[in-house]
């Protein structure tokens, strides 16, 4: 606990030194995926920014509760939009169990989050597994006075609540900010005023995702799920919550005003939010066409993308912007982060090579220390990576033969890499000569399968593997001693 980490929080709008609520620990709530669709990039980076968050609070030695929960009760895409939410309306489009959809999309995000290598939160909880303590909440809520109930729908009442605490604290929107932005179709609703959202809705009879209340059957608005759980596992008040920037306005101001309603306290200390990515200078959307999910990423599979991007190429990239800049997609800047990433790998198993001189010309000191400068002025990982790459070019210049470092500074130096590049930042050594030999071992395996079927004067089978090899850049030879192969240049 000997380094003191400045935190920007949103709420304060300053950046202080973090201090937790006991020392020591930290509680740390981060908002997870909807899951009713394939993770995309805008998943990575919140996963990304907290991912590097919670590994760099463990490094420093405290002992860290990280709390990421997946939306699985679907949530309305508005207010006024009647029954349906998301989940379900996947759920009958694709004629699934909703559970199966939540299932299914649950474990791709599982997936892309291990191929980005982001370490699974400590409690991953379901808003589906927590409708008692939404319901608890609600309850409490009424009970105070901050909300009505109308129609087997509850709302929170902003200017009720507005008259004992500031609503709009963290966003900057008061009620007529808010007022302004209502759609004239919101004024004709059940609410009392159009600023007041949904804490419980009724359930329409086609509404499939639904459980029982005291004000009949429904579903919690989206907000509650977050104050609910967080409440559960990190307490009323709690250190950390993050999230995309997206979130702050409703999601987030809503989370602030139901746990002031309900518990009359303030229920987070530090607000980080990482900022938006956008795609060739315009925002992502479905509907522009410019919405690319992780694996087609991962595959190249998308006419946006020139090739395949790896997982730790993607990670790179979005570590090479500060959390709170935005951040803009293109191949151009993949590529550039590609050769970056690669130039760092090589550097680390260089690194592991070199042999120790009899004296130093390199201050390795000075280098950690402004390595952990970096980082903990707001988790600046842009600056950390420069400073990584400075020791990159030592590292090269050592292997050259033009600078010498000590055994005990060779030794501190593969700390710093295996510190910050490889426990911090999260960028895995992809180990391509194991990669290798598992290529090398199956394209055996697929040769022998060719050549059993050649003597078994099957050549359709031989030629189909030999065709579809073609395809996918393999080029096969045959000779008199056997096959060989090699990827086509
Ligand atoms: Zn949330």
């Amino acid at each position: 606990m000997k380094e003191k980490i400045l935190i920007y929080n949103s709420l304060t709008r300053e950046k202080k030194i973090f201090k937790p609520l006991i020392e020591g620990y930290v509680g740390m709530y981060v908002c997870g995926p909807t899951v009713y669709g394939d993770p995309h990039l805008g998943h990575a980076r919140p996963s990304i920014t907290f991912d590097v968050v919670f590994r760099y609070f463990k490094h420093c030695g405290y002992k860290v509760r990280y709390v990421r929960n997946i939306t699985d009760a679907g949530h309305l895409e508005n207010d006024t939009e009647e029954g349906e939410n998301k989940i379900t309306k996947k759920a009958r489009l694709e004629q699934l169990e909703p559970m199966e959809v939540v299932q299914l999309y649950t474990l791709s995000y599982h997936r892309a989050m291990n191929l980005l290598n982001c370490e699974p939160p400590s409690i991953e909880p379901r808003a589906t597994g927590h409708i008692i303590e939404q319901i608890e909440m609600i309850k409490k809520i009424l009970k105070n006075g901050f909300a009505y109930e109308k129609n087997g729908s509850v709302y929170l009442d902003v200017n009720k609540y507005n008259q004992h605490y500031p609503y709009g604290i963290l966003s900057g929107r008061n009620i007529e900010d808010t007022l302004e932005g209502t759609r004239e179709l919101d004024r004709q609703t059940e609410k009392k005023s159009p600023v007041d959202f949904a804490i419980w809705k009724k359930a329409a009879k086609e509404h499939i995702m639904k459980w029982v209340s005291p004000w009949g059957e429904g579903f919690p608005g989206w907000h509650m799920e977050c104050s609910a759980m967080g409440e559960k596992y990190l307490g009323k008040t709690f250190d950390i919550h993050g999230g995309g920037m997206d979130l702050m306005f409703p999601h987030h101001e809503a989370e602030i005003t139901q746990s002031h309603a309900s518990n009359n306290c303030n229920p987070v200390n530090y607000w980080m939010h990482n900022n938006m990515i956008t795609v060739d200078g315009k925002k992502m959307g479905k509907s522009l066409g410019n919405f690319i999910n992780l694996e087609e990423f991962f595959t190249g599979k998308h006419e946006k993308l020139s090739k395949a991007y790896s997982a730790m190429t993607i990670r790179f990239f979005i570590l090479q912007a500060h959390y709170r800049s935005t951040l803009d997609f293109g191949n151009d800047a993949l590529q550039a982060a590609e050769k970056g990433f690669n130039k760092l790998m090589e550097a680390i198993r260089t690194l592991n090579e070199l042999e120790a001189g009899q004296e130093s010309s390199f201050d390795v000191e000075a280098l950690e220390r402004k390595c952990y400068n970096a980082i903990n002025d707001d988790f600046n990982t842009p600056i950390l990576l420069a400073n990584l790459f400075e020791g990159v070019k030592i590292i090269n210049s050592v292997k050259d033969g033009n600078v010498q470092l000590n055994n005990i500074d060779l030794k501190k130096m593969k700390s710093i890499f295996q510190i910050f590049a490889v426990n911090i930042l999260g960028l895995k050594l992809v180990n391509n000569h194991e990669e290798n030999n598992l290529t090398n071992e199956v394209m055996d395996l697929i040769l022998q399968l060719r050549k059993n079927a050649k003597k078994n004067q099957d050549f359709n089978t031989a030629d189909l593997i030999r065709n579809e090899l073609d395809k996918k850049g393999i080029q096969i030879k045959d000779s008199r001693d056997g096959s060989s192969w090699s990827i086509k240049k």
